[in-house]
């Protein structure tokens, strides 16, 4: 007999939920039940529920990764997978020829409120009767009424749709996770959602003339299956253990299972007998073994021949394979192969080329790293370049026989205009510091000579240099005017098209009469250039054009247009860092997570 499910729902927490109330100001939780009432005489039964957050976007647009990390798993992933550190759609899922999927997904993407859907668990016995449709469509309704200004709804296809939860169930599914996750996708699908580029993520548009909504469900695309048989590489793959202290260390999977549950170490199979023996010498043995592997087992070798042209289970090549484990010696020898080098352009299944498989696992380094058991630690802020064999991978790959330092430094620091001063200042980045610069300059000389008022005035510019030396400055017009002086040095410094480092900048002092003074007093009481330097970059970050609520334009008859976009653009911290040489030791910000 069937019963009718009724479906009910919290929307937001108060300030002092555990989980979310720190969050509440930009993050509404929606939680949802799904009830029976079979007998009168009992309480309802519950069948299912459904969690959802409301995200407002625009909050925390300037620290889009940050603020979405700590909340939950789904709201970082979501952030990761899609978005840029800024919440923008990813220009590969944008611009990619594959990686766009249907191409339905652009820059409308960057703007709005979301409802991110990460949950949805049904009794095992109550599923098929449309109960987690039910709990979906309730939810949209909520999420979607006009006063949360949604804009778009996001839900991933794998891993958040637990049908293996819930009281009833005694044992997990037998169902194979690709076919549960195409279940999902058709679901998802039915309810209007289409996939988000190539990836597992799939989103719904509420404007209804949206191009997604006139997407038929037949044509959004799949990414090609992998085919488990054929990747016989990650046999012992690594698995980040976590340690007492929250560090974290990787160790091959066959020593953390005989660690931590017993089981005999297995006896690795020999690579001759693997199904992709090349792949497997490529992926796991070290550069210089791996070379000496291929040499000898493939046709100008003299034991077991093993082709040279053989895809394994993702669709990778062996140019895919090094490259994408930053085997340079590898490289350069499978590009001297005349039936390899046209593989530089084949794309695997997940629709990038070599060198786009080595850029994409870069670049997911660049950003994150495994942190705790399920946190993830932001690294953009403090990366640091790409190790030397990477570098030399993706010089390998582009073509570029013999670099010069800069081309070494541009691959290394990941710039993508080739324009890149030491390879991470990029020219958007110089100008909008330029600009930054001039404009701190003209506030600063308009109040000369320094006094009072003009103390007054800068106290926010001040907060960049040590406590001690704050006081000092209120006093002494000696140091207003050194400060003064140096900021003017710093704009030259970006005129002229130069990283405002130290020498740099007093390149443009030691002439002057002042400088004696700059020197005796400025620096000798703990003053910096690279406290002025750091006052340029956070007005060029909060006042960015690019990133929403800047106020001021680029430059005019100079948008931001101008120039190669480069990777290193919106990157200001890394570049700051960069530029900084004579800071005094900053505070450790590598504290826990919250
Ligand atoms: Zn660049």
């Amino acid at each position: 007999m069937a019963f009718p499910v009724e479906v009910t729902s919290t929307v937001g927490v108060s300030k002092d939920n555990l989980e979310y109330g720190s969050f509440r100001k930009w993050l509404i939780p929606i939680s949802a039940s799904a009830t029976i009432h079979t007998d009168e005489g009992k309480p309802p039964v519950q069948v299912g529920e459904a969690l959802a957050f409301i995200i407002r976007r625009s909050a925390i647009q300037h620290s889009f990764h940050e603020m979405m990390e700590p909340p939950h798993q789904g709201t970082m992933d979501l952030a990761l997978d899609l978005f840029d550190r800024y919440g923008r759609l990813k220009d590969e899922i944008r611009e990619h020829p594959l990686r766009k999927g249907s191409g339905v997904w652009k820059g409308e993407l960057d703007d709005g409120n979301l409802v991110l859907i990460e949950d949805v668990k049904v009794e095992r016995r109550y599923r098929r009767k449309r109960v987690g449709s039910k709990l979906i469509l309730h939810i949209l309704e909520q999420a979607l009424m006009s006063r949360h200004n949604v804009a778009f709804a996001f839900a991933a296809s794998a891993a958040h749709f637990n049908d293996d939860g819930g009281a009833g169930d005694a044992k997990p599914s037998s169902v194979p996770h690709h076919v549960k996750v195409e279940g999902i996708a058709s679901f998802l699908r039915f309810l209007q959602f289409r996939r988000v580029g190539l990836t597992g993520w799939f989103a719904l548009a509420r404007d209804s003339e949206h191009p997604s909504r006139h997407l038929v469900r037949h044509k959004d695309p799949n990414p090609k299956l992998e085919i488990d048989d054929m990747i016989d590489s990650d046999s012992d793959e690594e698995v980040v253990e976590c340690n007492a202290d929250f560090t974290q260390t990787r160790v091959k999977k066959s020593e953390w299972d005989a660690r931590w549950l017993g089981s005999k170490p297995k006896q690795q199979p020999a690579i001759t007998s693997r199904s992709r023996p090349l792949h497997y010498a490529v992926k796991t043995l070290p550069d210089k073994d791996a070379l000496v592997f291929l040499k000898s087992h493939t046709r100008d070798g003299i034991l077991e021949e093993f082709p040279l042209e053989s895809l394994d289970g993702r669709g990778d090549t062996l140019l895919h394979v090094a490259a994408k484990a930053s085997k340079p010696a590898c490289v350069a020898w499978l590009l001297r192969q005349p039936t390899i080098a046209a593989f530089t352009v084949a794309d695997n299944y997940a629709g990038y080329t070599p060198l786009e498989a080595l850029q994409s696992k870069l670049e997911d380094r660049r950003v994150r790293a495994p942190h705790g058991f399920s946190r993830t630690r932001l690294m953009a802020d403090k990366f640091d370049g790409f190790d030397e064999d990477s570098t030399a991978c993706l010089l390998i790959l582009r073509g570029i026989k013999d670099p010069s330092p800069e081309q070494r430094m541009r691959a290394k620091f990941g710039c993508s205009c080739n324009e890149c001063l030491e390879g991470f200042l990029s020219p958007h980045m110089l100008m909008k510091l330029r600009v930054q610069g001039q404009r701190w300059d003209g506030f600063l000389t308009e109040l000369i000579p320094p006094g009072k008022g003009w103390y007054a005035e800068f106290k926010d510019l001040l907060n960049h240099f040590p406590e001690s030396f704050r006081p000092r400055v209120k006093r002494s017009r000696d140091l207003q005017e050194a400060i003064v002086l140096l900021m003017g040095a710093i704009v030259c410094c970006l005129s002229e098209g130069k990283v405002p480092r130290r020498a740099a900048v007093l390149g443009y002092l030691q002439a002057t009469e002042a400088w004696a003074r700059v020197e005796g007093q400025y620096f000798t009481q703990g003053g910096t250039v690279a406290a002025l330097v750091r006052a340029v970059f956070e007005s060029a970050k909060q006042l960015d054009p690019e990133l929403g609520d800047g106020i001021l334009d680029a430059e005019p008859g100079k948008g931001q247009n101008s120039g190669p976009k480069c990777r290193n653009d919106l990157e200001f911290e890394f570049v700051r860092c960069h530029c900084a040489d004579d800071a005094t030791p900053e505070k450790e910000t590598d504290k826990p997570l919250p």
